[in-house]
């Protein structure tokens, strides 16, 4: 319906840029080929509620296979593209995939030998059909020479809270989650995300964000599609100079990316060479945004406009975000406030009581966003999800008196240190300050004395000279509060990461125990 719409309205505009094939399409280009892959799809039996994976980086073909799914009503479950074998087996049985579209490699990873070692253990798989294979050919082929009319006798048996998309948490925090979402759902988070970054046929949106999350399915497909706007994807996983690439050689007006892909893109050594002019704004989303890095984004990137957007995926993904006409300040210190049509509460985790504005306590929020379930897993899903549909997040929060939201960390984050709670996220912001400092992540590690101490993991800028626990503990000291000084000091090269560019602090804490001994 979003795709359609999008046709009648700007058929020859262009719809999608894929930059690794150098393909193009226009819309009307793009609904052709979508409607011959749903009828190839239709005529391998795939129906209603079927569950079809999709296991590859970003390309134009998991777009293609996004909205053909979309149109018969089957559910697409977005593989993550670092599974290996085994988290490939828990998807396919866990969400009862019956085909699955997939690349046959990528860099080192061999998919197509991943999918044969796994096969004989999936009962329900009955399919795999690699990308650019003579099935995926003939896929399209079929469905170009089918009798177009049974995907109109689809659409009408589609319901607007029908499950559309199966898509797995990032595992920042544990085992991911498969988050089952409507059509209802994502529709409309896609299109008010773009409402709100006042999105046009005009625009052109860089998206090197995984599709396989819903920051670039929904955030980047769904709200360019329902605007009219035209999906770029620079390369088939993030990579900061083809990113800078693309903005400059597609005249891209909106850039995408967690706040890691941002620091990336602005230490790369080409930044000074790309004409980033056409940048007018953009997302910054997925993890806290450090407030020196905003203001390279904001000045450095052009992209004065630059939403900050808060969400998770069991919400479609978009709760709360900043609006183009809000405060620089707003836009380093908040994630903006509540979307269209949705709600939010700031409560206190232990008696559920929501607290004054300007404490902290855990953010809820509900409204038309919020995941039918986690697929087979009710339990799970009554964890979060309250019997009055209100979806706790398990993030840390503060409401101001205008409602708009900053969020303190994870629930699972906070460090608690001779019983006082701390906030990782505000000496992170600090440390940001430091000249040698690129990046930094602050966790709590076990202390006989305490309960917990804080360390902070460091990763130095090009040519910076050796930092060390006393020379960083010298620089906090009479700037921040004593029990909030970190105890031990570990320099690394990168820090362990989701594919999301989510840092995964549980990893380093399992890591920080071996360190520390
Ligand atoms: P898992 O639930 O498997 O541990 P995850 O929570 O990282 O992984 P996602 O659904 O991809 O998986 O991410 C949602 C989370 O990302 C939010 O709960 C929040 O902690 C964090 N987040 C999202 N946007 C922002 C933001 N703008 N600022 C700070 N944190 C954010
Ligand atoms: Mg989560």
């Amino acid at each position: 319906e979003n795709l359609d719409r999008a046709v009648r309205a700007f058929p020859e505009q262009d719809a999608l840029v894929d930059r690794a094939t150098a393909r193009r399409w226009t819309y009307a280009e793009l609904a052709a080929d979508v409607d011959a892959l749903a009828l190839g799809l239709l005529g391998l039996g795939i129906a209603k509620g079927d569950r079809v994976g999709i296991w590859a980086p970003n390309c134009a073909e998991w777009t293609l296979t996004q909205y053909a799914t979309a149109k018969l009503g089957a559910i697409l479950v977005t593989v993550n593209p670092a599974y290996r074998s085994h988290e490939l087996e828990y998807v396919l049985n866990q969400a009862g995939i019956r085909l699955l579209v997939a690349a046959e490699r990528f860099k080192t990873s061999d998919y197509a030998a991943m999918i044969d070692e796994v096969l004989p253990r999936c009962k329900e798989l009955e399919r795999v059909v690699l990308l650019g294979s003579p099935a995926w050919d003939a896929l399209l082929a079929a469905g170009r020479q089918a009798d177009p009319s049974p995907l109109a006798d689809r659409r009408r048996e589609l319901a607007p809270d029908d499950p559309i998309n199966i898509q797995y948490t990032s595992g920042t925090t544990g085992f991911p989650k498969g988050a089952t979402l409507s059509h209802h759902n994502i529709l409309n988070n896609g299109y008010f995300v773009g409402e709100l970054l006042n999105y046009t046929e005009q625009d052109r949106i860089c998206i090197p964000v995984p599709f396989y999350h819903c920051f670039g399915m929904v955030m980047g497909n769904l709200a360019a599609t329902s605007h009219g706007a035209c999906m770029v994807i620079p390369a088939p996983s993030f990579e900061p100079g083809a990113t800078l690439a693309a903005v400059a050689a597609e005249r891209c007006t909106s850039l995408y990316g967690v706040p890691t892909m941002f620091i990336a893109e602005l230490a790369d050594p080409d930044f000074e060479r790309h004409d980033l002019t056409s940048l007018r704004t953009g997302i910054m989303a997925g993890a806290p945004c450090p407030t020196e890095v905003m203001k390279d984004v904001m000045g450095r990137m052009g992209m004065a406009e630059v939403s900050i957007c808060y969400g998770m995926t069991e919400t479609s993904p978009v709760s709360t975000q900043t609006r183009a006409d809000d405060s620089v300040e707003r836009r380093v210190s908040t994630v903006g406030r509540v979307g269209p049509h949705l709600e939010v509460k700031v409560v206190d985790p232990a008696t559920g009581r929501t607290v004054p504005r300007g404490e902290p306590g855990e953010l809820c929020t509900r409204g038309y966003s919020v995941m039918l379930g986690y697929w087979g897993e009710p339990e799970r899903t009554a964890e979060v999800v309250d019997a009055a549909r209100w979806m706790h997040t398990g993030d840390l929060a503060v409401m101001d008196d205008d409602g708009y939201i900053g969020i303190t960390g994870r629930i699972k984050d906070m460090v608690i240190r001779g019983g006082e709670n701390l906030y990782p996220r505000e000496i992170e912001e600090f440390l940001h300050t430091h000249p040698d400092i690129l990046d930094v992540q602050v966790i709590g590690v076990p202390d006989p004395t305490y309960g917990e101490e804080l360390m902070a993991w460091i990763r130095l800028r090009d040519g910076a000279g050796p930092l060390t626990a006393e020379t960083v503990r010298a620089y906090c000291t009479g700037r921040l509060a004593h029990v909030k000084i970190p105890r031990y000091v570990h320099v690394v090269d990168e820090f362990p990461m989701t594919v999301t560019g989510k840092i995964r602090k549980v990893e380093m804490r399992a890591m920080a125990t071996e360190i520390l001994g």
